[in-house]
């Protein structure tokens, strides 16, 4: 149980719904910023204006996914005036606080780290990762569903990367009934993806592979599909780029080809926000316990 912690929730979109529920069953103490539009009426929680008053008798802080903007912006859907997380507002914490957070940009890494506050990165977990590669994989078939007139039973499909989100992006296409092609860059996820029944080639053969495909699925976050490969995707290719921005694909060169590039962030979040939610809720609550945060550490 959580009785007794002050947790205080900035900014975020319907994931975070999942995670106040939790808290709010753990018994936490949960005061919301960034809520005003909240239509849901959670039990025992207060709404509260950002305020390095209201900060200082924190013992969590729970930013959204992506935490703040490199101006400090908090994003919220549920309110419609700017939340800006400043200096100030991180140096009136107190010192035993823990700030969570799905990944942190630069900007908030520094101001915690100048007044050691402990950040913690929750997408930077193998466990999350993995977890959340269920919803990616799922949004990534719809995606492809929607953007071709052929099944993915049968289909020839190849995945790049062989990490948490494409390893499950793979097995998922495999499920349907795809021919699915894995582009690895290490002789053990070589061998794995063989064991697994997938094709696998190192990506440094790409041009050599991508003649026939019908869907591309990227999970490389370099620069891998390059106009190069473009140039030799068959026309009815899709691509669908799952790596984080600015994805992993020459998308002028595809559009100057007339092959359809589509970079998708973001899916668990927008296919599947409760099961988001209750990844984030379920670790959340799980560290915060671990940790050993209590309301005590603050007299
Ligand atoms: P991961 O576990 O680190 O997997 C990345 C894979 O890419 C690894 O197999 C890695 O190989 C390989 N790789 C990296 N650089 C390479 C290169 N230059 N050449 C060949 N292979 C290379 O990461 P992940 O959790 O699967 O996430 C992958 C990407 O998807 C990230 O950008 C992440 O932010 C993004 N993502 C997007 C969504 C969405 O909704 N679109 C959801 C989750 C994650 P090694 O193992 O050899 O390093």
């Amino acid at each position: 149980m959580l009785t007794g912690i002050r947790v205080v929730f900035i900014g975020g979109d319907a994931r975070q719904l999942e995670v106040i529920q939790k808290f709010s069953e753990l018994d936490a103490t949960v005061i919301l910023i960034g809520f005003d539009n909240l239509q849901n009426q959670f039990s025992g929680i207060t709404k509260a204006k950002l305020s390095s008053e209201l900060l200082k008798t924190a013992d969590v802080i729970i930013l959204p996914p992506v935490g703040t903007d490199d101006a400090g912006i908090v994003e919220s859907i549920f309110t419609s005036e700017e939340l800006r997380l400043v200096e100030e507002h991180i140096a009136s914490l107190p010192k035993h606080a823990k700030v969570y957070t799905g990944m942190a940009k630069a900007h908030l890494k520094q101001m915690c780290a100048k007044y050691a506050i402990r950040l913690v990165e929750l997408f930077e977990r193998d466990d999350v990762a993995i977890y959340n590669s269920i919803p990616t994989a799922e949004g990534a078939l719809m995606m492809a569903i929607q953007n071709t007139d052929i099944t993915i039973h049968g289909s020839v499909c190849m995945v790049l990367g062989f990490g948490r989100t494409g390893m499950t992006m793979a097995r998922t296409l495999q499920g349907l009934g795809a021919k699915v092609l894995v582009g690895v860059r290490r002789a053990e996820h070589f061998a794995r993806a063989k064991e697994m029944g997938f094709t696998p080639f190192y990506t440094e053969e790409i041009i050599e592979n991508v003649y026939y495909i019908d869907l591309l699925f990227n999970t490389i976050p370099t620069m891998i599909i390059t106009a190069q490969v473009i140039a030799n995707i068959p026309h009815r290719a899709v691509i669908i780029d799952l790596a984080s921005k600015p994805g992993g694909t020459d998308f002028r060169f595809a559009e100057k080809r007339g092959i359809k590039a589509l970079l998708a962030p973001g899916l668990p979040g927008i296919v599947a926000p409760k099961t988001a939610g209750r990844i984030i809720a379920d670790t959340l609550s799980q560290l915060i316990m671990e940790d050993g945060i209590t309301g005590r550490n603050r007299e």
